[in-house]
């Protein structure tokens, strides 16, 4: 895939223009913090979910990145000691699939060690297709890591088999949530489960979802089908929005809106009114909420996407390995944050399918979910 990059002379030159910039919180143009870090650690996955890395398009010819093109686990903490000290309070380690990147738990024990400005931890997580967790929980919990995220589309096997179109079993994944539980991992509702709702695929497993993880402890959480990418096919009329799954929910148990647990939060909580725990909603479609979004990514080749449907990346990985002190890595993190306008979301029903960045833009995959 070819990647549209900032080349590394602007680059230097907005780390120098932008020295003088260091005081006070560093925002965007929308007066956006920088809070959140998604790190793809890989761009190779064992699952080809249609929406994601559809297999006509990811098959054994797609270029994915050499060896040499991906960051070292040593060039990551580097990067993210800097977004650290630039406000990143959360990491999540995502991809492709990262439990395929080998020894991933020494990339978490190492990132698990950094600390911010006033000595706090940071929080960080993982997102997983589950396919390799009953082997990896333990050594992930003991890198430390503490919460998780598992992408599960339903538990029908038929279905499951067929949107992760590997014929992968259902079962291994649910063995993989019962592992990462006993190890420790779903502590305070550290446990989340993503399920991206297509009409027509698996909105007849929003409430047997639901009836399973309810009581759990573990967070389920519905996630609308996004235009992510340029090669899933995405139509308006596959999503499934948010305020249908709550009334379907809503049909069998009562439930109330919860407040945001933090600032640019994804998802809306709601509690089960009897008590049996939570459920969420993520409605990037239907109600962006671009207006809160503090995120950045980091793809698997070092260069900082400002957006989910960015066609276009910031790349620190030749800054960093043509020599660049931390001096300078923080300068050009600062004036690539400043220089951020980005809304997709908000602005999608105004955009022509084939003028705006659909056309363009890098696949999640890539840049991680
Ligand atoms: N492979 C891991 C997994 O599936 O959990 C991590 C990477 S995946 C890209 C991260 C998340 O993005 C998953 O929860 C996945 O369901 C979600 N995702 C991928 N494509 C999506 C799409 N088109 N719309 C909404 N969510 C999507
Ligand atoms: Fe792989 Fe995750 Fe994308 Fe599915 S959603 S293809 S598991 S990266
Ligand atoms: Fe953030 Fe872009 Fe998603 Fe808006 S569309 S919430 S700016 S990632």
């Amino acid at each position: 895939m070819a990647h549209r990059t900032i080349p590394l002379l602007d680059l230097r030159l907005h780390a120098a223009s932008r020295a003088t910039q260091q005081d006070g919180p560093l925002l965007d143009q929308l007066a956006r913090p920088l809070h959140d870090l998604r790190i793809s650690v890989t761009d190779r996955c064992n699952f080809r979910c249609s929406y994601c890395m559809p297999k006509e398009v990811f098959d054994k010819d797609y270029p994915y990145l050499p060896h040499s093109a991906l960051l070292s686990f040593e060039e990551i903490t580097r990067l993210a000691q800097i977004f650290v000290a630039q406000g990143v309070r959360k990491i999540r380690l995502t991809g492709g699939e990262p439990l395929l990147r080998k020894n991933i738990e020494v990339l978490v024990a190492q990132l698990a060690a950094l600390r911010t400005p006033d000595g706090q931890p940071l929080d960080l997580t993982l997102t997983t297709n589950g396919a390799l967790l009953a082997r990896k929980a333990q050594a992930l919990k003991d890198a430390g890591l503490q919460r998780l995220t598992v992408s599960l589309d339903g538990l029908d096997d038929a279905v499951f088999r067929r949107m992760n179109d590997v014929d992968f079993p259902v079962r291994t994944v649910l063995e993989g949530l019962e592992a990462a539980h006993k190890v420790g991992l779903g502590v305070k509702g550290g446990l989340k489960i993503n399920m991206v709702v297509q009409r027509g695929t698996n909105e007849h497993e929003i409430l047997p979802m639901a009836r399973h993880f309810k009581g759990s402890g573990m967070v389920l959480r519905f996630i609308e089908y996004m235009d992510v990418g340029a090669t899933n096919g995405w139509r308006m009329d596959q999503v499934v929005p948010s305020a249908e799954v709550i009334q379907t929910l809503q049909s069998e148990w009562p439930l109330r809106v919860l407040a945001p647990s933090a600032p640019g939060e994804t998802a809306q909580r709601w509690a089960y009114a009897d008590g049996s725990g939570e459920v969420g909603v993520i409605s990037s479609v239907t109600q962006a909420f671009c207006r809160d979004c503090n995120r950045a990514r980091l793809s698997t080749d070092g260069r900082v996407y400002l957006c989910l449907f960015s066609s276009q990346g910031h790349d620190l990985r030749d800054l960093l390995r043509s020599g660049a002190d931390d001096t300078q890595l923080s300068n050009a993190l600062r004036g690539i944050w400043q220089g951020r306008s980005d809304r997709y979301s908000e602005l999608r029903s105004g955009l022509a399918a084939d003028t705006g960045p659909a056309a363009r833009r890098v696949e999640m995959s890539y840049i991680g979910g």
